[in-house]
């Protein structure tokens, strides 16, 4: 590590003291509760704080402790995580309940955390720093961007070693008489001051000690090699309907992606099968894939094959795939529009 023990002691102060002052008001900081914590941190991976609030704010109405999660219908869970996406968090929060739940209390150390299905490194040191004050250091993407232009360090971050390296200065930095708070600051900081393209630099209560800010490199780092391309796809999605059902097919349980999830269906589930009109299209990303998908409408079927038919009724309450719920959306706007023009043409405006 290339700062000094007066250098470090300056980092545990002014970061902190930054936080108290600058910190996001976000539910989960009113908290301790290890479980609404795991919950927030859980959600946090991979969503934008903004996008997660509401979740959060449901899903601890709905479950308020490990018990209630664990007992709940696999359905509801998924239905309520509906929108998040990565689907595998829920049901490796609802596995980990019920783990807890038979050893009758919330793990509350680092290594019981880790060893819970969906709690990684990262989850586990959050947990154990902020519920229970241990003195775990948290390494995220914005802590990896904040340490890489501190120290000046190249290191790939998305390499083996990168991980290391950043692990290990993370740790000598950690204010081990606080570290949940010394973590929540470090966040923070990649979160709102340290940002990818326009660092902050002149509102950054450690800027005397960037070692980038001294150089003028800050957005030299972080340093990341092994960047996966994307993938371009065009798909369409069948709109089938008739009397108030719409023809749907389901995830199977042992499905590797969003297993039990209800989906639209394409032309090669159902064909042969010709579609009689294009309602719209819209785009959906899933990691690196990119994807451009058709809604059309087509007759119903002669043969089902794995498809069913949905009361419209009955949707709201089941695990559908957000692109289920887009293609919805894009259909509803079409029927509206649709309306309002034949109304328009009918003279009863
Ligand atoms: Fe990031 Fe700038 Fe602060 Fe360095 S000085 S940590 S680059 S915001």
């Amino acid at each position: 590590m290339n700062f000094s023990e007066s250098e470090v002691e300056r980092f545990r102060r002014e970061l902190p003291a930054w936080f108290d002052v600058h910190k996001r008001d976000l539910p989960w900081r009113q908290t301790r509760d290890p479980y609404a914590i795991w919950v927030s941190e859980t959600m946090l991976q991979q969503t934008r704080v903004a996008a997660a609030l509401p979740y959060y704010e449901r899903f601890l109405a709905r479950f308020p402790d490990f018990t209630t999660l664990a007992a709940a219908a696999e359905t509801e869970l998924l239905a309520l995580w509906a929108g998040l996406g990565y689907y595998y968090r829920a049901r490796n929060m609802q596995k980990a309940a019920r783990l807890m739940n038979a050893a009758g209390e919330f793990p509350a150390t680092h290594e019981r955390l880790r060893a819970l299905p969906g709690i990684g490194d990262y989850t586990a040191a959050a947990i154990a720093s902020i519920a229970f004050n241990l003195p775990h250091a948290v390494v995220d993407g914005n802590v990896l961007r904040v340490l890489s232009r501190v120290a000046a360090d190249g290191t790939d971050i998305a390499s083996t070693a990168g991980r290391k390296r950043f692990s290990k200065l993370a740790g000598a930095l950690l204010d081990t008489n606080q570290p949940g708070n010394f973590n929540q600051a470090m966040m923070e900081l990649g979160a709102t001051v340290c940002l990818p393209k326009n660092p902050h630099c002149l509102v950054c209560p450690i800027s005397s000690l960037c070692r980038a800010r001294q150089t003028g490199t800050q957005t030299q780092f972080p340093v990341k090699l092994s960047k996966q391309a994307s993938v371009e796809e065009s798909r369409t999605l069948l709109w089938i309907e008739r009397d108030s059902q719409i023809l749907a097919w389901q995830r199977p349980p042992d499905s590797s992606l969003m297993a039990g999830f209800w989906e639209l269906p394409e032309c090669d589930h159902l064909a042969p099968l010709s579609p009689t009109n294009k309602i719209g299209s819209f785009r959906h990303g899933i990691t690196f894939h990119n994807y451009s998908f058709d809604v059309v409408e087509a007759n119903p079927p002669e043969h089902l094959g794995r498809c069913v038919w949905l009361h419209t009724v009955e949707i709201s309450a089941l695990p559908v795939s957000t692109i289920f719920k887009k293609a919805s959306r894009i259909v509803h706007k079409y029927r509206n529009r649709a309306t309002l023009a034949s109304r328009a043409a009918s003279g009863r405006y």
